[in-house]
C-alpha cells in the first residue's frame, strides 16, 4: 500500500536506446499530468489518463511525488537518458506546472532529457530555463524535445489523425528549440486511419525524406489499435488494418537516415502484423536494427520467404483508397 505522500507514475521502466550513435541506458517515465490540451487525436487513448479538478499547486505536488517515486525506485546514477512523457505536453504549464520542471531539473541534472510536447508549447524561454537546470556541462545537447509530428503531410495529419497542427508549426518549434541548443526528436506514425497499405508506405517514405536534416532523432511508431479510440471503432468494423511488418521493414530499410522503431503490439491483431508465422523474426530484426543501426538485418528480412509475402504484394497492388472529401 502506498503511503499518503507517495504517488506512482502511470508507468516507468529502464531499457536501452541508440542515442548519438551508441547504445545508452534509458529511463522512461510516463507521468500522470493535467492531461493533453488537444485531447482529440483519432488513435490516442493516452489522453484519457489525467487528473481532473486539481488546482495547479495540488497538481504540481502530485507530479513531483511521481518523479520522486521513480528516483527512489531506480539507480539513477546508472541512467544516461531520461525520457519524460505525460500523455500530452511536458512544456504546457497548465498540464505540468513550472514547479515540476524545477524538480525534474534537480533530480535529473547531468542526464540527457528527452521530453515530449506539442509544438505550440516549444518556446525559447521555457526550454532555456530548463536547460539551465539540467545542464552540468556533461553533454553537448542535454535536452531534446520530442514532437509527435506523425507525418509531414498536412492533409494526412488533419484527416487521418486530427492532430491540430501543421508541418509549418512543427518547423517553427524546431527553430525555437535550435535557438536554445535543444535537439529535436520527431515521432512518425506508420499507417494512420484511412490510408491503404501502399499510401501509408508512400506517406512514411516521403516524411522520412522531408525530415532529413531537420530532426536529430526520428522514431517511427507503427500504429496500434488502442482501446476506446475512433481507430478502434473503425478496426472493429473491418475498416482498418494495422501495417504489415513487411511494410515496416521496407520503410526502415530504404530510409535516408537511421530510424528508431519498436513495433509495440507487433505480431498481434491490434499492432503491426503479418501472418503469425514470420512475425517474430521480423520484429526481432527491427528491434536489433533500431538498437545497433545495422541495416544488414533488414536486407535479410527483405529476402525472407513466407506465403504471406504474396498476400502483402497483392494488397499493395489491389487495395483501393476510399474517398475522404477535401472540403466540407
Ligand atoms: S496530442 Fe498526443 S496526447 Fe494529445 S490527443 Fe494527440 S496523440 Fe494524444
Ligand atoms: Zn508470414
Amino acid at each position: 500500500m502506498l503511503a499518503n505522500d507517495e504517488e506512482k507514475p502511470l508507468a516507468f521502466w529502464q531499457g536501452s536506446d541508440r542515442h548519438e550513435g551508441r547504445e545508452q541506458k534509458t529511463l522512461t517515465i510516463i507521468l500522470k499530468s493535467g492531461g493533453c490540451s488537444w485531447n482529440r487525436c483519432l488513435m490516442c487513448s493516452y489522453r484519457h489518463e489525467r487528473y481532473t479538478g486539481l488546482l495547479a499547486d495540488e497538481l504540481a505536488i502530485r507530479l513531483i511525488r511521481q518523479l520522486r517515486f521513480v528516483t527512489r525506485a531506480v539507480r539513477i546514477e546508472e541512467i544516461e537518458v531520461v525520457k519524460l512523457y505525460t500523455s500530452g505536453s511536458f512544456f504546457d504549464e497548465n498540464e505540468v506546472p513550472s514547479a515540476v520542471l524545477e524538480e525534474a531539473g534537480t533530480l535529473f541534472r547531468g542526464k540527457i532529457i528527452i521530453a515530449e510536447t506539442r509544438p505550440e508549447y516549444v518556446h525559447e524561454e521555457i526550454l532555456g530555463d530548463f536547460i539551465t537546470r539540467i545542464d552540468d556541462g556533461t553533454h553537448e545537447k542535454p535536452l531534446y524535445v520530442a514532437i509527435g509530428l506523425e507525418t509531414t503531410n498536412d492533409q494526412v495529419r488533419e484527416k487521418s489523425i486530427d492532430k491540430g497542427f501543421s508541418f509549418a508549426d512543427f518547423n517553427r518549434a524546431v527553430g525555437a528549440a535550435r535557438n536554445t541548443g535543444t535537439g529535436i526528436k520527431a515521432y512518425l506514425l506508420m499507417k494512420p486511419l484511412f490510408l491503404t497499405e501502399k499510401e501509408a508506405m508512400a506517406d512514411m517514405k516521403q516524411s522520412l525524406s522531408d525530415l532529413s536534416g531537420i530532426a536529430d532523432i526520428i522514431s517511427m511508431n507503427t500504429c496500434t489499435v488502442q482501446r476506446g479510440t475512433d481507430m478502434e471503432r473503425y478496426w472493429k468494423q473491418g475498416a482498418y488494418r494495422p501495417p504489415y511488418l513487411w511494410s515496416v521493414a521496407d520503410v526502415l530499410a530504404t530510409a535516408p537516415m537511421e530510424v528508431l522503431c519498436d513495433p509495440l503490439g507487433g505480431g498481434q491483431s491490434r499492432g503491426a502484423h503479418n501472418c503469425g508465422e514470420c512475425d517474430k523474426e521480423i520484429i526481432d530484426a527491427i528491434k536489433f536494427y533500431s538498437l545497433s543501426g545495422d541495416r544488414s538485418v533488414l536486407s535479410a528480412v527483405s529476402k525472407m520467404e513466407c506465403p504471406c509475402r504474396e498476400e502483402w504484394a497483392a494488397v499493395l497492388d489491389q487495395e483501393m483508397p476510399w474517398c475522404m472529401p477535401l472540403t466540407r
